[in-house]
């Protein structure tokens, strides 16, 4: 073992050297105001430090779904598919290797989302009850990594919108990153409410969330997460070529829809991935066969249909555009013929 702790340096050169793309650790005094189901140390009660990492979404990954002609590539390897289930946590566990060869524990943790947590009672005295989750995003601002977009997208300034987080929660003391001025990355522009199906606020509506991290205050839209998910996971006929296959006639406005994210969640899912009877006509017996076999591309996990319209694809069009993000190509705007939307039956709009 070494007997010496790692330096922060050391431990994000390590990291780095293993495909991560951004790295930094927030102190666990940062996450003094979270609820205790979300706090770093109800996982992990010796908890100093909270290292957060995040791996690059490629922005080839959207291309076809801009385009509306090819939906694999996104899942498979920039949503569920390999990027959360291999690009991501095989460096963050080998970075968790790395610190443990010091003596220091060091939690992996997934990001899921504080809205699976079951309804139960803590297990030991003084503890919260199971599962804590944390917010990653937020983990992500105490850390320094980013701000949280006006979309309630985490933003860094090397990708814009364009990366997934993970963390590692340790008890080794490591000097916190400075955190990132509030909206020195989101300019609130509304390019992602206007490219947006109907889920992202305007300003001018003044519905915002907000949270306060040592003196700095971030805010951002109050997204309808309802909606969101519905447009997302493949419940909005105006986004998915696969829904007016399956289902031909289906009417669906999700602009009208005032479901809870868990709803939508209820709602898309089984109409997504489950099955019905096999006719010659559809021989699979899945209700909509596109949206199951992308499933499949994803590990067997979750899907994306809507591609993220306009909290990543128009977000990242605008930030490149105006010189606002580092990563820079060659080729230009990422949004270079005018866009697709098809109506509320799944038909090309006029
Ligand atoms: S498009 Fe991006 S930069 Fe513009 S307001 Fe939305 S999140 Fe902020
Ligand atoms: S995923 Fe789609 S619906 Fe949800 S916020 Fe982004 S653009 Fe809007």
């Amino acid at each position: 073992m070494n007997k010496r702790p790692p330096t922060k340096q050391q431990i994000k050169d390590y990291a780095l050297s293993r495909g991560l793309d951004l790295f930094g650790v927030a102190n666990i005094e940062r996450f003094d105001g979270a609820p205790s189901r979300m706090h770093p140390a109800g996982i992990f009660p010796e908890a100093r430090s909270v290292i957060v990492v995040g791996r690059r979404i490629i922005r080839g990954g959207w291309r076809g779904i801009e385009e509306g002609t090819y939906w694999p590539a996104y899942t498979y390897f920039d949503y569920h598919g390999l990027l959360n289930t291999l690009f991501i946590p095989l460096p963050l566990y080998e970075t968790a290797c790395f610190i443990e060869d010091f003596g220091f524990e060091a939690v992996p943790y997934y990001p899921s989302v504080p809205e699976s947590q079951p309804p139960t009672e803590p297990l030991r005295d003084g503890a919260p009850p199971p599962d804590v989750q944390l917010a990653i995003r937020i983990a992500g601002v105490a850390a320094g990594v980013g701000e949280i977009g006006w979309s309630k997208v985490f933003m860094t300034k090397r990708f814009g919108p364009r990366q997934r987080l993970a963390a590692i929660i340790t008890d080794l003391e490591l000097e916190p990153d400075p955190l990132v001025e509030p909206n020195s990355i989101c300019k609130l522009c509304m390019a992602c409410a206007e490219g947006c199906p109907g889920a992202i606020p305007h300003i001018k509506e003044g519905k915002t969330v907000e949270i306060r991290i040592e003196e700095k205050t971030y805010r951002w839209g109050d997204v309808d997460m309802g909606k969101c998910t519905l447009c997302y996971h493949g419940g909005d006929p105006r986004l998915s070529p696969f829904i007016p296959v399956s289902l031909p006639g289906y009417h669906f406005d999700v602009t009208k829809q005032k479901l809870s994210e868990d709803a939508a969640y209820k709602f898309c899912w089984p109409m997504s991935l489950g099955k019905w009877r096999k006719t010659s006509e559809f021989p699979s017996g899945y209700i909509i066969e596109g949206h199951a076999y992308l499933s499949k591309w994803g590990d067997g996990g979750s899907y994306g249909i809507g591609g993220s319209r306009g909290c990543m694809r128009s977000c990242f069009n605008y930030l490149e555009k105006q010189g606002l993000i580092e990563q820079t190509f060659k080729g230009g705007e990422f949004i270079k013929r005018p866009r697709w939307m098809l109506d509320a039956e799944g038909k090309i709009a006029e």
